[in-house]
């Protein structure tokens, strides 16, 4: 057991400062402090942390820390924490750790018995789930799902059965993929994409995964919430649906009048499985 006192100790400290996600008004005075204070400043992205250094008036000696050279990194961390310097760790933004750089960092100080200490502020994850309207009592932070689509169906297989919403990071390249093979393996579930949070075009759609699934207007920096389990979730088979409607078309049926009756059959809105089925019939 280790027992660490943050602000009792005259030593140095490993300070984790969250820092603003779009707006930069929400740099906290406490972290515009601590980060005057440092003796070293580590940082993902040198020239991104410098802009937002510079703005505030901070000028310090910046060390990258960032996944490429994080095992190096975190040696040369150590060395000046050993020798007495205090740090304050930044990421490109958010909080440290949080989807960024730092969790080798934080072990090596707790191993050394040196203070780390969080300095509140953004995080993408949870300004989404406080404004979702999704059950926010229970929640589940994922992160990132891998960029394999194959990877991903088994991540949200593993995560089906869990009554917790659901909060993912995603680029904008991958939304609309994310939200088909979401839509598939949990079902057509309620759903929230928060973009651009706490910038000018920062925008929350409220909707289900299917008509999310039919935008392809999704860009800049998103979060993806997705409705936990329930026991009466039906888990309904597009790629089976789609099937159904393109055999009827062969023994020469209209798609519209096919995909009217495959709506009946599995009872979701005609018109957003007219949609659905034009957007992926080739796939
Ligand atoms: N450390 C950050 C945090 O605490 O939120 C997350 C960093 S992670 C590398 C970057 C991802 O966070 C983006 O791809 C996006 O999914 C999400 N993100 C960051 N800023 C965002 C914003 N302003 N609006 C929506 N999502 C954002």
């Amino acid at each position: 057991m280790k027992r660490q006192s943050s602000f009792l100790a005259n030593g140095p400290t490993l300070y984790l400062v969250a820092t603003p996600i779009g707006n930069l008004q929400e740099l906290s005075p406490r972290a515009i402090e601590v980060l005057n204070s440092v003796e070293y400043i580590a940082c993902e992205d040198t020239r991104n942390s410098k802009k937002l250094l510079t703005h505030f008036n901070i000028h310090k000696n910046l060390l990258a820390y960032h996944n490429f050279n994080e095992d190096v990194s975190t040696k040369g961390l150590m060395e000046l924490l050993l020798a007495g310097k205090s740090i304050a760790l930044i990421s490109d933004a958010g909080y440290p750790l949080v989807s960024d750089p730092g969790y080798n960092i934080v072990k090596a100080a707790i191993n050394a018995d040196i203070p780390v200490v969080a300095i509140s502020g953004p995080n993408a994850a949870l300004d989404a789930l406080v404004v979702s309207g999704l059950d926010s009592r229970h929640y589940l932070f994922y992160g990132f799902l891998s960029p394999k689509t194959s990877a991903v169906v088994k991540e949200l297989t593993s995560l089906r059965e869990l009554p917790y919403t659901l909060i993912f990071y995603e680029a904008p390249h991958r939304i609309q993929k994310t939200l088909k093979t979401a839509l598939t393996v949990l079902g057509n579930r309620q759903a929230v994409v928060a973009r651009e949070l706490t910038k000018l075009h920062e925008e929350i759609i409220r909707g289900d995964l299917l008509s999310l699934s039919l935008l392809d207007d999704l860009k800049g920096e998103i979060v993806l919430l997705i409705e936990g389990y329930k026991a009466d979730d039906v888990i309904i088979d597009y790629s089976k649906i789609m099937a159904h409607i393109d055999a009827d078309v062969k023994t020469g049926i209209k798609a519209k009048d096919a995909i009217n009756e495959a709506a009946k059959k599995w009872n979701i809105s005609k018109n957003e499985l007219y949609n659905y089925y034009h957007q992926n019939k080739n796939q």
